[in-house]
């Protein structure tokens, strides 16, 4: 049965978008590009409990950066340091996806080891003015692999 279930998950990828499964951009937690890693910031970091944050500059919207929680190992909170010293240092990519792409090749792209988490975007040409990309919201390995097992993963 639980077989079952997984075949038909793994056939499903293929009509499934990263849209479809994305943890909405709103419910994501980030920080500001101009933050500074002081006692309060790395203790609201760890009781997130997320291994990558976005960083976002000004809005919301506009992500710069990501911030590996591993990139804190050295950081002592009393230095203060400012987040963008954090970011500079690593400047780990950014990989971004439109909202319809397939969950098949989400997963291939996710394989090939990047990065495991991909901020998801889409053409919003609705307004009265030029189109632009908008950021709708993030999605990991571990959305896609929920897909395929059908349940929820609880983490750690
Ligand atoms: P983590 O390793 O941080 O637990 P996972 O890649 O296992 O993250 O993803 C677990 C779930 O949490 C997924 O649904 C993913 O979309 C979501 N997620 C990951 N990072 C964040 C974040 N910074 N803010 C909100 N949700 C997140």
């Amino acid at each position: 049965k639980e077989e079952l279930n997984i075949i038909q998950g793994a056939l499903e990828l293929r009509n499934k978008t990263v849209e479809d499964v994305l943890t909405p951009l709103n419910d994501c937690f980030m920080l500001t590009s101009d933050a500074h890693l002081d006692f309060y910031t790395m203790t609201d970091i760890m009781q997130s409990g997320f291994t990558r944050i976005p960083v976002y500059e000004n809005e919301r919207s506009n992500i710069v950066d990501i911030l590996f929680v591993k990139d804190l190992a050295f950081v002592d909170p009393d230095d203060c340091t400012p987040l963008k010293t954090i970011t500079l240092f690593y400047k780990h990519p950014l990989h971004c996806v439109f909202n319809d792409t397939k969950l098949d090749s989400m997963l291939e792209q996710f394989k090939k080891g990047k990065s495991h988490l991909a901020i998801v975007h889409r053409v919003n040409n609705e307004g009265e003015g030029d189109p632009f990309y908008e950021v709708m919201g993030i999605v990991t390995l571990e959305d896609v692999i929920e897909e395929i097992i059908k349940s929820e993963i609880v983490d750690e």
